[in-house]
């Protein structure tokens, strides 16, 4: 499917951070990158893998003014017996190209993705830590590239993949996270682009996430835009919400991004027996359960955390406590769950896990 990929090393290696040094997330960058070009006449061309560095944009280049820009992330874990896998690799290209077509983009296969990104994970093998709970976050991206003003969609693209090795997202590990629920701004509307993974939804949601840092919680939750009354994710995460014996997380409608981790959550609770509901959720049903005491846990998905409980819920008037700011019991089981696949530690049943080799 791809080309052949030119390989231009770097030279000299930068130096790995030091395996007791806290990686945070996105902070270093590996040796290598992909990159691929395309233009209407000749499709995707010229598959290479370069030093990471500048990509040597026009200054007119359409994503700097229009922002068509897309992009996923997904992970690669350094097992217990050394080996490298990648999670849920295919499931990410895929949505890497449903939000390109979101964004009237030049349409890129997802096998092509795919084979990119397992060709950089193994060059930059080594990059990938062992420690426990880091991982080599993959990071690739599809921007607009032609010079011209006009608004259309662009007829140049650049495709390139970087890659970081992270340790776990909040700095505050498993504990509890705050959460402001946001009441005023909106992320995505319907009809919009907020089921795509592009960056122009983060451009939008920036406001919010300041102003909830400021009070002092470390993420938004996004409310429904015409009545904001409904949950719909948070900032990088999906949101899940146990009230009694049920587990609900909204539904995918095309306003919030079809996470993975929220679909492998939900194939996880179904093998196990939980009650799971996709099914619109509102801050007075919320509120409601938790005056009653039966809102049991909150925690949100995303490759980034995995699963991230949350343990209060800020509103204008107030804060609604969860779970005695303690990791809830389902929040632990499952997270101990993913990351024991991830990991290699668990038998992967539903062939979630590529093989880097
Ligand atoms: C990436 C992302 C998520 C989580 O998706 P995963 O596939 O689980 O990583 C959730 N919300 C937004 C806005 C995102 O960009």
């Amino acid at each position: 499917m791809l080309p052949p990929i030119e390989v231009h090393r770097a030279s000299p290696l930068k130096a790995k951070p030091a395996p007791s040094e806290a990686l945070g997330f996105g902070k270093y960058f590996t040796d290598h990158m992909f990159r691929m070009d395309y233009s209407t006449e000749r499709g995707w061309h010229q598959a290479r893998i370069l030093p990471h560095g500048p990509l040597g944009l026009d200054p007119g280049a359409a994503v700097l003014h229009y922002a068509q820009s897309v992009f996923d992330g997904s992970k690669v874990f350094r097992g217990q017996d050394g080996k490298l896998r990648a999670f849920r690799l295919a499931d990410h290209c895929a949505r890497l190209s449903s939000s390109a077509e979101r964004l009237s983009m030049a349409p890129l296969p997802p096998e092509l993705a795919r084979e990119a990104i397992q060709a950089l994970v193994k060059l930059d093998a080594a990059w990938v830590p062992s420690a426990p709970g880091t991982s080599l976050y993959v990071r690739p991206v599809v921007i607009a590239s032609e010079a011209f003003l006009g608004v259309r969609p662009a007829d140049k693209y650049i495709f390139f993949v970087i890659m970081s090795p992270v340790g776990g997202y909040f700095s505050n590990g498993a504990e509890p996270v705050r959460i402001w629920v946001e009441q005023q701004l909106t992320r995505a509307a319907p009809g919009g682009i907020g089921g795509a993974k592009a960056a122009a939804n983060y451009a939008a949601s920036l406001q919010a996430s300041v102003a909830a840092k400021k009070r002092g919680y470390a993420q938004v939750l996004w409310l429904d835009a015409l009545e904001h009354r409904y949950i719909e994710e948070v900032g990088t995460m999906n949101l899940f919400v146990r009230i009694g014996d049920e587990v609900v997380t909204p539904p995918l409608d095309g306003t919030f991004l079809p996470g993975i981790t929220r679909e492998s959550v939900l194939t996880l609770l179904r093998d196990w027996g939980v009650r799971t509901s996709e099914r619109k959720l509102s801050i007075d049903e919320l509120r409601e359960a938790h005056q009653k005491g039966e809102l049991r846990e909150v925690f949100g998905t995303g490759t980034a955390a995995v699963i991230s409980p949350v343990g209060g819920l800020g509103f204008q008037d107030g804060e609604l406590k969860i779970g005695e700011g303690r990791l809830g019991e389902l929040s632990k089981r499952l997270y101990d769950a993913v990351t024991g696949i991830q990991y290699g530690t668990l038998p992967d049943r539903h062939g979630w896990m590529t093989l880097i080799e």
